[in-house]
């Protein structure tokens, strides 16, 4: 298959989309900025890109032969993917196992305490509002999902977690939380994961250290950024 990029759609902070001739095939391009705290420390992060790019796809082509539909279609370079065209859901699904970030700030629970359960949350994706917390009621007031779109990604999150848990594990890495984005297939209405799954979107810690191998090592100034990304892919790849 060739699929070659057409005109630019979109430039995010980590990721650009491209058109291809095919109007039910993007490409995705991934670069190495890294940004935090919506957008207000940024950076870079050699070949992150690269990283991300491998890892997701290795991550997608998985989950898809665990039954969950994804937007992954082929891997064209060392950053570039081609994926079906969707039209994003405008939440942000993360889901936690083990308290951390803005969950422990926001109870007073300490980072790496388990949770009794794993559990969902969606933030709205609005830049200009910083992502806030929303949450099912107020996604179907402000119509953003439909209650059978809701269902759906709950149960396919669900089954990522679980899936992802036992992979990472595998891997010496606990998954303490994740973010994942879907969208509507453009061609078949389906909701299907898109956008990524990488250091970049998981906290992921070493099992025996707990050392941080994630994007925590940028937003919290930890060093060892190229090489933390490097060892992850290194073990994903193992
Ligand atoms: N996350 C993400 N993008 C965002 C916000 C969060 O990928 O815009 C991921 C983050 O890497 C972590 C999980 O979602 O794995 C939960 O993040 P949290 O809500 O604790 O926010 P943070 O501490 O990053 O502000």
């Amino acid at each position: 298959m060739t699929v070659e990029k057409r005109e630019q759609l979109y430039e995010g902070k980590a990721k650009k989309v491209y058109a291809t001739d095919d109007p039910d095939l993007y490409i995705v391009s991934y670069k190495d900025d890294a940004t935090a705290f919506n957008g207000e420390k940024k950076g870079r992060i050699a070949d992150k890109g690269v990283v991300n790019n491998t890892m997701t796809n290795i991550i997608f082509a998985l989950l898809e032969k665990k039954g969950v539909p994804t937007h992954f279609v082929e891997q064209i370079s060392d950053r570039d993917t081609v994926v079906k065209a969707v039209t994003i859901l405008p939440l942000e699904v993360i889901i936690r196992n083990v308290a951390a970030g803005s969950f422990s700030k926001r109870y007073g629970v300490e980072e790496g305490t388990a949770l009794a359960r794993p559990t969902l949350e969606f933030s709205y994706k609005k830049d200009e509002l910083g992502d806030p917390l929303i949450n099912d009621d107020h996604a179907l007031a402000l119509a953003l999902i439909t209650e059978e779109q809701l269902a759906t990604v709950k149960i396919i999150t669900h089954k990522i977690n679980g899936i992802l848990t036992e992979f990472f594990l595998d891997k010496g890495l606990k998954l303490i939380d994740f973010k994942i984005e879907f969208g509507t297939d453009n061609r078949t209405g389906e909701v299907i994961l898109a956008d990524e799954i990488s250091p970049d979107t998981c906290r992921l810690w070493d099992v025996d250290t707990n050392e941080k191998m994630d994007k925590d090592r940028f937003r919290r100034d930890l060093g060892k950024l190229e090489e933390t990304y490097q060892a992850v892919l290194g073990r994903i790849q193992a």
